[in-house]
């Protein structure tokens, strides 16, 4: 193998199959994998550039908000997602003083529906969180370092730090220039290969099509990222690969630690049933649509994971009030028969 370091790779030329380096050198390819990832968006608003107003991707990143979290300090968070209130969560801890301001009406609410986030909500505000829903930043001030953050209704929050988790954008610059499909990411099939056979693409921004689901889907998440480059390696390699692995990620704020799994956004499901204790905040939700999991969230509920597999994996349809009922295993719930809505097999060994 040779490993090139710091080389910037800045054209594809598909024709003589050749990655084309900074400094002009040129590398052939049989095959080449596009793991280019993510880049997260910054605020385009004034200010976006003062000292103090951070962004998280990397460890130098993290390095600097731990810095920032100084018992007593404000910390402004922009964006109620997974970074934002991970952040929050961490200062909370630390003593910093914290609001989160979040354009949605609710934390999470594209992610998880209303009736869940509301449970993230209250979890923050509980530990002393303020948050500043369906609010927008109108600019950052200060004087070298950020010291206030105005929002669009003319407020002014104070801020010794301010830390953006307002989404992410697939790095995507050469598969456009390859002339590559890119929409969303690159778009590649089941088995993770572009438009392009001889390309491919794994991790953020792969667009990839999942059988189950019947859908491309872009996943952002380490989990992801830690298996769709070996599917990928392999797909390389000529086997016959099927990537349909279920997303799923994890958090852990506060006292509450959560499992995802499975692919639900809205308008994909009807029905959310719970199983378990909201107001404990210990239960699992499963996103359902025509009594078929699509995606189920344990909360403070552990060892789970197989069984939400094993109910989205089984594409049929559920008794719901035996899906909510904590008395009944969820390995006893027999599958209703019914046509599945698309056809699914697994590449797992
Ligand atoms: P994210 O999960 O996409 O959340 C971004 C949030 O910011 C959304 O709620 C979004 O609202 C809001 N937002 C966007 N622009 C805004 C603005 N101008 N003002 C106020 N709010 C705004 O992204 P992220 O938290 O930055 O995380 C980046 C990526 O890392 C994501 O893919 C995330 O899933 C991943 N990640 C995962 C984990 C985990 O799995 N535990 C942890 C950290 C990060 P709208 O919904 O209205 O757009």
């Amino acid at each position: 193998m040779d490993l090139r370091t710091g080389v910037r790779a800045v054209a594809i030329d598909r024709d003589t199959r050749q990655v084309e380096l900074a400094g002009g050198e040129r590398v052939g390819y049989d095959a080449l994998l596009l793991a280019t990832g993510a880049t997260p968006r910054r605020l385009a608003v004034p200010g976006a550039d003062l000292d103090g107003v951070l962004g998280l991707r990397t460890l130098p990143d993290s390095d600097r908000i731990a810095a920032a979290l100084v018992d007593g300090s404000h910390l402004v968070v922009v964006g109620a997602g997974w970074i934002g209130l991970e952040v929050a969560a961490a200062a909370r801890r630390r003593g910093v003083t914290v609001t989160v301001v979040e354009r949605s009406e609710l934390p999470l609410l594209r992610v998880l529906g209303p009736g869940i986030a509301r449970v993230f909500a209250d979890l923050h505000r509980d530990h002393g969180v303020t948050f500043r829903l369906g609010a927008v930043v109108q600019a950052f001030r200060g004087d070298g370092r950020v010291s206030a953050v105005l929002l669009g209704d003319g407020t002014e929050l104070p801020a010794d730090a301010v830390v953006a988790g307002v989404g992410v954008d697939p790095n995507v610059a050469l598969a456009e220039q390859a002339g590559l499909t890119v929409d969303n990411g690159v778009v590649v099939d089941r088995a993770l290969r572009s438009s392009d056979p001889r390309i491919y693409a794994a991790g953020d921004i792969a667009n990839a099509y999942h059988p189950l689901y019947d859908t491309h889907l872009r996943v952002e998440h380490w989990a992801t990222a830690l298996h769709s480059g070996p599917a990928a390696a392999q797909s390389m390699l000529g086997a016959e690969v099927v990537y349909d692995r279920l997303p799923y990620f994890y958090t852990d704020q506060y006292d509450l630690g959560m499992e995802y799994t499975g692919y639900a956004p809205p308008g994909r499901y009807d029905t959310v049933v719970v199983r378990g204790d909201v107001a404990e905040r210990e239960f699992v939700a499963f996103w359902t649509t025509g009594g078929r999991v699509m995606a189920g969230m344990n909360v403070n509920v552990w060892d789970t994971t197989p069984q939400i597999e094993a109910l989205i994996r089984s594409n049929k349809p559920v008794d719901l009030a035996r899906l909510a009922d904590p008395d009944i295993a969820l390995d006893d719930l027999t599958p209703i028969e019914s046509q599945p809505f698309a056809a699914g097999r697994s590449n797992r060994s």
